[in-house]
């Protein structure tokens, strides 16, 4: 009997989804390498698509300037729109088509900046930020369409529904089940194109998944249709033991468990989106980290193993950290309700802790730096406790620690707090 479920499920669906993130698509290049990767599929294949090169930091500056009402808005949004159209130039000989579907996308944008911001920052930033992905779907589309005739576009906002939670929509998995079964219901002679990072609410807003999404849309579209795998092409060739820009002896690892996989990404590996493996294990989905440089060569796979690993130490650097240490004003105990404020506070900022340790009256934590709005976090968290902090530290996070490796990262940097266990050991450091 399980034999025979196992066999329909993979003659019924045969679905892949290939994810491209914003460094493989930041040139004509690069969607002509796309184009090299996908090949002649004829269906079955769906690709999630993140916005070109570092265009969401551009929209971002369009955000900022058109909900601050000042006048480089229109400066802004021409930078992002030139940059496409360098690309859209470099790409296609008849540009009737793309000329025409990007205007129309450019159009909806110049009327939103035309408009008074809305009361909300982040309703504000989803509807302008979401154009990345928008844009880059739209000339990628366009673009494997003059080969191949299989090419479908999908706008996600359609498929995957959120709660109006701006900026972080928690995706509703029953609803987005019954609309992507629809969406996607004719796969055997389509090749999808999407959007990574973006979502609609069941009003049709829309909203965005938290920075570096589109791994995420990817895990959950592959839950929905019940893929067979999931691709994301990188620009290392896969899973490392460190960050192959910063460290010269590295070395690729084959195969990780969900669980590794999970745990490096809360230890701050960019490798893959933190909510990625959830929806992936629930299914037993394999997820594979691959090169878009080298698409030939094997990569990693994250999957489920039922017997131990053995990995060498695989280290990760958070630079540009700030640690803080809260002390109540009243001497009273760091307990739940203490906790609950100090995490209800980090929440209303968007920030996210990176380590944490507590003791009878004081609560330490390490998170991202961001000189905006740290000032104005330390005010709030003044009015209750007493406040102190190191900006520019360093957060080491070691996995399958070895004294060696502990020595040659921390070795003569000063220590601000060390946790330990069996499989990780982490070290907020300074020089
Ligand atoms: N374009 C979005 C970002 O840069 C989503 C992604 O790249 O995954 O954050
Ligand atoms: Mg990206």
């Amino acid at each position: 009997m399980d034999k025979i479920l196992y066999f329909c499920k993979y003659n019924i669906t045969n679905m892949k989804i290939y994810k491209f993130g914003g460094a493989s698509v930041n040139s004509a290049e690069g969607v002509r390498n796309l184009q090299k990767i996908v090949g002649k599929e004829k269906g079955n294949l769906v690709i999630v698509v993140s916005a070109m090169g570092k265009i969401t930091n551009a929209l971002e500056k369009v955000v900022n300037s058109f909900f601050e009402r000042r006048a480089d808005v229109t400066k802004n949004l021409q930078a992002v729109i030139d940059f496409h159209t360098t690309i859209v130039d470099e790409l296609f000989e008849d540009k009737t088509t793309i000329t025409a579907e990007l205007k129309q996308l450019y159009d909806e944008l110049k009327e939103i900046i035309q408009q008074k911001p809305s009361l909300s920052y982040d309703y504000d930033y989803d509807r302008i930020v979401s154009f990345g992905e928008l844009i880059s779907t739209t000339i990628v589309a366009n673009f494997l369409k003059q080969e191949n005739s299989a090419i479908q576009f999908v706008d996600i906002r359609a498929g995957i529904k959120t709660d109006d939670n701006y900026r972080e929509g928690n995706v509703d998995m029953d609803l987005s089940q019954k609309l992507c079964d629809r969406l996607f219901a004719e796969r055997e002679k389509k090749v999808f194109v999407t959007q990574g990072f973006i979502a609609g609410t069941i009003t049709n807003q829309t909203t965005t998944l938290g920075r570096e999404g589109s791994d995420y849309t990817a895990a959950i579209l592959a839950n929905l249709l019940n893929a067979d795998s999931v691709t994301i092409w990188k620009d290392v060739p896969g899973v490392m033991t460190a960050d192959p820009k910063r460290y010269k002896e590295v070395q690729i690892i084959p195969k990780l468990s969900y669980k590794e996989a999970i745990e490096l990404s809360y230890c701050g590996a960019s490798i893959i989106h933190p909510k990625t493996v959830k929806p992936l294990q629930n299914k037993k989905i394999p997820l594979f980290v691959k090169s878009f440089i080298e698409p030939d060569k094997d990569g990693s796979v994250i999957n489920e193993y039922p017997y131990k690993l053995n990995l060498p130490p695989i280290y990760i650097d958070k630079s540009n950290q700030v640690l803080l240490t809260l002390t109540p004003r009243d001497f009273s105990f760091i307990a739940e309700e203490k906790l609950s404020k100090i995490f209800s506070v980090l929440a209303s900022y968007r920030l996210k802790v990176s380590l944490m340790q507590t003791s009878a009256i004081s609560f330490s934590f390490c998170m991202d730096y961001n000189k905006v709005n740290f000032q104005q976090l330390v005010q709030e968290f003044k009015n209750e406790f007493e406040v102190l902090y190191n900006t520019d530290v360093e957060l080491i996070s070691i996995r399958h620690h070895t004294k060696e490796i502990i020595d040659k990262l921390v070795g003569e940097k000063i220590v601000f707090v060390e946790q330990r266990n069996r499989l990780t050991a982490r070290f907020v450091v300074s020089e």
